[in-house]
């Protein structure tokens, strides 16, 4: 009998190993000789083929399994199903057809109480995590819990998705993450240290990139964890010096996020793009006197100069921003045609901000005609060579002539220059070096 034993052992440990090194005809060979082998796992971990494919990203041996009706959700001895460790290993092809098969996104594992999210986020998977995301928006998992209480869904030491990736210093997920409705200033229960936000934790793995996308997102530098710290305190305690600069309170607040705006929030993804780019350029100019101030310095691209150059010459007169006269225009107000640059445009919406203390939301206005701000989309955006192409004359000095309805003795325009050089950073090219910051990890 024992021999018998010992004998399935090896035969099972075969199909496993077929398994994790993809080898497609052999899975299936052995799966016409013995169908029951779907339903054997490992003797320790107690890991099914469906979890060993998935870890191991064997996109085909996996479909191959779930063709044979194999439940989607089965558990390892940890409870994780074969989603979280394809989140866990970035198998985004695994991650994408599990889903597909109807593999469930909101499942706790019992080591930790986490989701496939949780995984995601913490190992820097972004691409898994955007998937996993879209499958919570039209999945039931929207209608019965709601999508934003599942993006701040809590592990078995109350951190959030977000919490791990700050932690974890993964910039790319923290900003995926604050994009679907994270919450910046989350308190964690156990985890790290007690009342933690992701600023802490971020300011604990010294992640300048997370501090930054977790600042422009709104969150508070002066929360105190249960011990009363700052992030600033936990920031100079882990000796990260940068990162302490510029969570320090006395330093100049950074811009947020102009979220409670509604046309912001129903921006379009390209109009979205040139927005957060200026923002996070424009926190970036805070960040160089900032950082001037406390003797650091940071490495800019080297290739800025030679960006510059190559615009200017592809640039009409008649693109300006009217407001900066510095910058091109960029953004589109609708519905009544205005246009402006993406730094004046985010500029105007940083400053109207609706307060939350004040009862009156009052939205900001077109800065040139004060009619309400219905949309904001990306201007059509013309070189010299497409311009001579153009045979109405009065179409060629549309924005020229907008640029003359706009009054002097408009407040907008007083409150823009208010805000000093923001018009002025960067220049031409600037979109294209701040989208290079943004990427560096
Ligand atoms: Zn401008
Ligand atoms: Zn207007």
């Amino acid at each position: 009998m024992g021999q018998g034993l010992s004998c399935r052992a090896s035969h099972e440990n075969g199909f496993f190993t077929a398994v994790q090194l993809g080898e497609l005809d052999m899975v299936e060979i052995m799966l016409e000789r013995d169908p029951f082998l779907l339903d054997q796992t490992t003797v320790y971990d107690r890991l099914s083929a469906l979890h060993i494919a998935a870890a191991n990203g064997r996109f085909e041996v996996l479909s191959l399994i779930l063709d044979r009706s194999v439940n989607p959700d089965i558990l390892n001895r940890h409870k994780q199903t074969p989603l979280m460790l394809a989140a866990m290993h970035g198998k985004i092809y695994c991650v994408q057809k599990l889903i597909q098969a109807g593999a469930n996104i909101l499942m706790f594992d019992s080591l930790h109480g986490k989701t496939c999210l949780h995984h995601a986020a913490y190992y820097g998977h972004s691409d898994c995590l955007q998937a996993i995301l879209s499958a919570a928006q039209s999945s039931p998992v929207a209608n019965s819990w709601g999508f934003v209480r599942f993006v701040n869904v809590r592990d078995g030491n109350g951190a959030t998705p977000l919490h791990l990736a700050a932690r974890q210093r993964r910039p790319d997920c923290v900003h995926m993450l604050l994009d679907n409705g994270a919450l910046a200033c989350a308190s964690t229960g156990g985890y790290g240290f007690s009342g933690s936000t992701p600023l802490h934790l971020a300011a604990r793995s010294g992640s300048l990139d997370c501090i930054r996308e977790l600042l422009a997102w709104g969150a508070d530098r002066l929360h105190q964890d249960t011990s009363g710290r700052i992030p600033y305190v936990v920031a100079v305690k882990y000796k990260h010096a940068t990162c302490a600069a510029l969570l320090n309170p006395s330093s100049t607040e950074p811009l947020v996020w102009p979220s409670p705006l509604k046309f912001i929030s129903e921006l379009n993804p390209e109009a979205k793009t040139l927005l957060e780019n200026a923002l996070m350029e424009a926190n970036r100019e805070r960040e160089k006197s900032i950082l001037k101030g406390a003797h650091f310095s940071l490495p800019s691209p080297s290739h800025s100069d030679v960006a510059i150059d190559d615009d200017i010459s592809e640039v009409s007169e008649t693109e300006l921003c009217c407001i900066c006269f510095d910058q091109v225009c960029t953004i589109e107000v609708q519905d009544c045609g205005h246009q402006m640059c993406a730094h004046c445009t985010l500029a105007l919406c940083c400053h109207n901000k609706p307060n939350p203390n004040t009862t009156s939301q009052s939205a900001p206005l077109c800065p040139f005609c004060r009619s309400i701000i219905v949309q904001l989309v990306v201007a059509e955006h013309k070189t010299e060579k497409e311009l001579d192409k153009e045979t109405d004359p009065s179409k060629l000095k549309k924005s020229f002539k907008k640029s003359r309805n706009f009054s002097e003795g408009s407040s907008s325009f007083k409150s823009l220059s208010a805000l000093g050089s923001f018009g002025k950073i960067g220049g031409r090219g600037s979109e294209r070096i701040a989208a290079d910051l943004i990427d560096k990890p």
